[in-house]
């Protein structure tokens, strides 16, 4: 039985569903304690049990504490079974954070896996769809894995109703190392204002501000349709296409917070980036520990080391016998994982 502080490092979701897919895939009981600690509402909130749920569902697990509200649980592992899944939130939680947690265990089964998720699907604080889709994903392809994604409906926060769908096709025999050190040349870059249920104004207003501080122009400020009643809600975002691989930054519009200002922390975070001489940005920091720790090999330079990723690090550290080691470069941090023992 592995026992882990939810209140350790970064005390959020992430060392709940770090966790459980490692638990998942090592076979290994785990029990976590003060889950959340960090946060201002503590314990497993709605979204949190979807993925305790979705966890249990997919390896037939003995669990004790799966409640809304509980701050400890125990989650016993049973054999994955990899399949078809539906996995609903229950409220405007992210989904994509759902298939955080079981796709793991899925990408190293036997068979592959389709997954419908629904609930949020572009939520602050957690990987909106096209981040998972263009900047995530990509990456797994050069590890030996594939996942599809269809974004059925938009999901925004509070009204939920996204959908996703997720066919998963597991690495043949293990997933490779990844070294992702170099950025290389960029090769496309775009800015898209999702808007829906709200007025048609609000976008127009975050791309004419982001295209006058990026210098971006026609084409690369772009307003996809979306249908009005998957709203209210409204995410901006700018897809950096390099060489190598992609970085998706989002934001969020909010009541009380104007256009412009949505539009100025996409360019401040997108800026923020370009500045370093990093592969990867904060998000696919720590997001990225868990393959690179399953393939027990790779390395990445990283614009910054969040407190989730190095939470996650210490996470990993507790389920697989590997290290990850941080060296400090002129603009950027390596992340190289090495196996123990
Ligand atoms: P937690 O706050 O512990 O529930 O974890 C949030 C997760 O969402 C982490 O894996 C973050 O990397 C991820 N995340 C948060 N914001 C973004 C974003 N804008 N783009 C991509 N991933 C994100």
């Amino acid at each position: 039985m592995i026992e882990i502080d939810g209140s350790q490092g970064e005390g959020g979701g992430q060392v709940l569903r770090t966790a459980l897919a490692l638990s998942m895939v090592t076979g290994q009981a785990v029990t976590l304690t003060d889950i959340r600690a960090g946060r201002a509402k503590p314990g497993l909130m709605r979204q949190h049990l979807a993925c305790v749920q979705a966890a249990t569902r997919i390896c037939s697990a003995q669990t004790h504490g799966a409640e809304l509200g509980s701050r400890s649980l125990r989650f016993e592992p049973g054999a994955v079974q990899p399949g078809h899944y539906r996995f609903d939130v229950g409220s405007a939680g992210s989904c994509l954070l759902v298939l955080q947690t079981v796709l793991p265990p899925l990408l190293l089964a036997a068979q592959p896996s389709q997954l419908t998720l629904s609930g949020g699907t572009h939520n602050p604080m957690a990987p909106p769809f096209h981040f998972i889709e263009r900047a995530f994903v990509p990456l797994l392809r050069r590890m030996g894995a594939d996942v599809q994604l269809t974004l059925r409906r938009h999901g925004f926060y509070p009204a939920g109703g996204g959908e996703v769908e997720a066919v998963i096709q597991p690495a043949t025999t293990c997933l490779r190392p990844l070294v992702l050190e170099e950025r290389g040349d960029l090769q496309e870059g775009y800015a898209e204002a999702l808007c829906a249920g709200i007025p048609r104004g609000v976008a127009d207003r975050e791309l004419l501000m982001v295209g006058e501080a990026l210098g971006w122009a026609g084409e690369r400020l772009r307003t996809p349709a979306l249908r009005q009643n998957e709203g209210p809600g409204n995410a901006l975002m700018a897809t950096l296409q390099y060489a190598q691989h992609a970085e998706v930054f989002t934001q969020f519009g909010e009541k009380r917070v104007s256009s412009e200002q949505v539009a100025k922390r996409l360019v401040n975070e997108l800026q923020r980036f370009e500045r370093s001489r990093a592969a990867v940005g904060e998000h696919l920091a720590d997001q990225l520990a868990i393959p690179l720790a399953l393939a027990r090999g790779g390395s990445y330079t990283a614009s910054e080391i969040s407190l989730h990723a190095s939470t996650n690090f210490e996470v990993i550290e507790r389920f697989l016998p590997v290290s990850f080691e941080l060296t400090p470069l002129d603009g950027a941090t390596r992340v190289s994982l090495r196996q123990r023992g």
